[in-house]
């Protein structure tokens, strides 16, 4: 895709995200890897539903303005995943309503309850809190970028990426979608996890597909507690994030043992 062709691209979804409310007033930003070490886009302080294309800022991979545009702070999440991840291309960071509903209740997206959405986007883990603009919200996205397409960013938003522009868009909103989901089910008395073997056979399907690589069973993946299929990565990154709807189980004398441990402490 050229250059004149990106900037098209990005007002479009600028007004796709403006008008399905993803975005209000200046939120959000949007990029796209137009070469090597050369990022366009969304400048800082503009609504995403009013861009025209000559408004675009463009900066290298670390961030240095290589137009007259002042390109959003929030650049710098852009610019890690660019870093960390050479098969994407394109960007999209939102305060999508439901996604960061989530993220504001400090939960992932990762019950089981949709068969395509464990197919093809997994499950979303939340990241540790970072001011905004700073290294503190990048450091919390470094363990997850790798192994995930989209992100809940803790009281504060969402982020999503692909290999162009459309793939990082239909991953944002696939991810509001199934928050949306989750909250309707919740009010309605629940959603009823996918049994066991229904999970294992979509998640060997999204691994021989390529969707997704083994890696992203890891790391706050609710999934993987309703199947036999065990993580291969080291425990040191997973479980980084809070896992929605969590249980861990004891045998009867396992939590004997742990309540008689617990009295003897308080003696
Ligand atoms: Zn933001």
């Amino acid at each position: 895709m050229n250059e004149l062709e990106a900037r098209k691209l990005i007002v479009e979804i600028g007004k796709l995200m403006y008008d399905r409310g993803y975005v209000t007033s200046s939120d959000g930003n949007i990029s796209y890897r137009l070469g090597e070490n050369l990022i366009l886009a969304t400048p800082t302080q503009v609504s995403k539903g009013r861009m025209t294309e000559d408004i675009m800022a463009l900066t290298d991979l670390e961030g240095k303005p290589l137009n007259d545009r002042r390109v959003s702070s929030e650049i710098q999440m852009h610019l890690l995943i660019y870093r960390m991840r050479p098969d994407i291309n394109a960007v999209c960071h939102a305060h999508v309503p439901h996604g960061t509903a989530f993220a504001a209740a400090g939960l992932s997206i990762d019950a089981p309850i949709l068969s395509e959405v464990i197919l093809t986007l997994g499950c979303v883990p939340l990241t540790a809190y970072g001011t905004p603009s700073t290294s503190e919200l990048t450091d919390s996205l470094k363990p997850y970028v790798e192994h995930h397409n989209a992100l809940l960013l803790e009281n504060h938003g969402v982020v999503a990426y692909g290999k162009d522009l459309w793939q990082a868009f239909d991953r944002l909103e696939t991810l509001e979608h199934t928050a949306k989901i989750a909250i309707l089910a919740k009010i309605l008395g629940g959603a009823n996890n996918l049994p066991k073997d229904a999970i294992e056979k979509l998640i060997n399907i999204r691994e021989k597909a390529g969707y997704l690589t083994e890696a992203a069973r890891c790391q706050a993946c609710g999934y993987l507690e309703h199947t036999d299929i065990k993580c291969s990565l080291d425990a040191e990154t997973a479980n980084n994030g809070t896992s929605y709807g969590a249980k861990i189980s004891f045998t009867r004398e396992e939590l004997i043992d742990l309540l008689n441990q617990a009295v003897s402490l308080q003696n």
